[in-house]
């Protein structure tokens, strides 16, 4: 059961978190330096090399180790507060140490702070929340505030290219998990996620019968008109009252245009709230029929990331949250988005979710990523107040 964060230990922790700000920053300012976009196998050893030394000197009993990937790097795994005992029920702080931005944005866009706001690639997505997650192990040891389960922070190095190999890890730390906390970047006003649809993608191919469109056209059974005509088919699926959507966001085909088209094909990516409608989608897209039955389709893909739904689970956890939150006087909010995270496959095994737990900005992914200077202290104190009371 949780229980209650004291007034005096809410107190600590805002001092606490205010008095480390200088120190917080230079670490991140060093890691987001050290530029790390996904498959970059140099600059995730230097990343997690950074990391990983921090997590051993942060006054804790810990336990680091990294997770070897051939092609994106390595996973850094850290246990602390009894999270070797592979019995226990852990709190699981999900992260990553990868970001989208290319190498050489740094120096396009230096670390630069103006009006509150600290910019710098890869920062709110999400190195600073990285650097968070440790100091909140640190700032529980300085207090003497032990949390109530042991402690997993784990940080894969291929969220943003769908986790495909960071996945199992997630799922096996996240099915021991007593609570799943993902420090994904927060939603507009800092609010938490407490759901985020599911992704499925799918490659609909259509072959036809080429012909000379001005000769003999009819002996031509054009894959383009097939394709145009199940791209309408396919966005009639969607339905934004139930959260689903279906994108064909990619379409190529034919070779000249006085050639009737023997090939095309679409690239759809579907978006849902519940398996159910996941799977409802899926049957209708796998067994599509041609209008033109001189054209064979195709389809390929499948289910990427399964929905985090709100559950009753959910809401309790995102509560507790909402009243540590209170207790060291800021108001958290709740939202539900379209895009997924690593906090979807934890949700699928089972666990309770809360996601979008990191520092307030905005801009991820983009030019002007940046956090809110103002949001550090107290969400390092949210977080380490989740972890003693939770
Ligand atoms: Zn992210």
């Amino acid at each position: 059961m949780a229980s209650e964060l004291k007034q005096s230990e809410a107190n600590a922790l805002g001092e606490y978190f205010a008095g480390r700000e200088g120190e917080l920053l230079s670490f991140v300012r060093a890691l987001v330096e050290i530029e790390s976009p996904s498959g970059d196998l140099e600059g995730n050893a230097a990343a997690v090399s950074l990391l990983a030394e921090a997590a051993r000197n942060l006054g804790v009993d810990t336990e680091v180790t990294l997770e070897s990937d051939r092609v994106y790097g390595a996973h850094l795994r850290i246990r602390a507060f009894g999270g070797r005992d592979a019995d226990a029920a852990a709190t699981l702080i999900l992260g990553h140490t990868d970001t989208v931005h290319p190498r050489g944005s740094i120096d396009a866009r230096p670390w630069r702070e103006e009006d509150g706001r600290i910019y710098a690639p890869g920062i709110f997505d999400m190195k600073a929340n990285c650097a968070l997650a440790l100091e909140s192990l640190r700032a529980c040891a300085t207090l003497g505030l032990r949390p109530k389960n042991p402690v997993v922070i784990l940080l894969t190095c291929d969220e943003e290219v769908g986790s495909q190999s960071g996945r199992a890890l997630v799922e096996a730390e996240a099915r021991r998990a007593a609570h799943v906390l993902v420090f994904e970047p927060s939603a507009p006003g800092g609010r938490a996620k407490t759901a985020r649809k599911g992704t499925s993608s799918y490659t609909v191919r259509a072959t036809g019968r080429a012909a000379h469109a001005g000769l003999d056209p009819e002996k031509g059974a054009s894959a383009i008109l097939e394709i145009a005509r199940q791209i309408e088919r396919l966005h009639t699926l969607g339905d934004a009252a139930r959260g689903v959507t279906v994108n064909a966001g990619v379409v190529s085909g034919g070779t000249r245009a006085n050639v009737v088209a023997a090939e095309a094909r679409t690239e759809v990516d579907v978006r849902f709230s519940t398996m159910d409608d996941a799977l409802r989608t899926e049957e209708t897209i796998l067994n599509l029929r041609p209008f033109d039955e001189r054209v064979r389709l195709s389809v390929e893909g499948g289910i990427n990331r399964p929905p985090l739904e709100r559950s009753a689970a959910v809401v309790a956890l995102y509560e507790h949250a909402r009243r540590v939150a209170s207790i060291l006087e800021f108001e958290l909010g709740e939202t539900s988005v379209g895009g997924a995270s690593d906090g979807n496959f934890a949700a699928a095994v089972g666990a309770t979710v809360l996601d979008g737990l990191g520092i307030e900005g905005d801009g991820a992914h983009a030019a002007h990523e940046h956090i809110n200077r103002g949001d550090i202290a107290r969400r390092g104190a949210l977080l380490a107040g989740l972890l003693v009371t939770l």
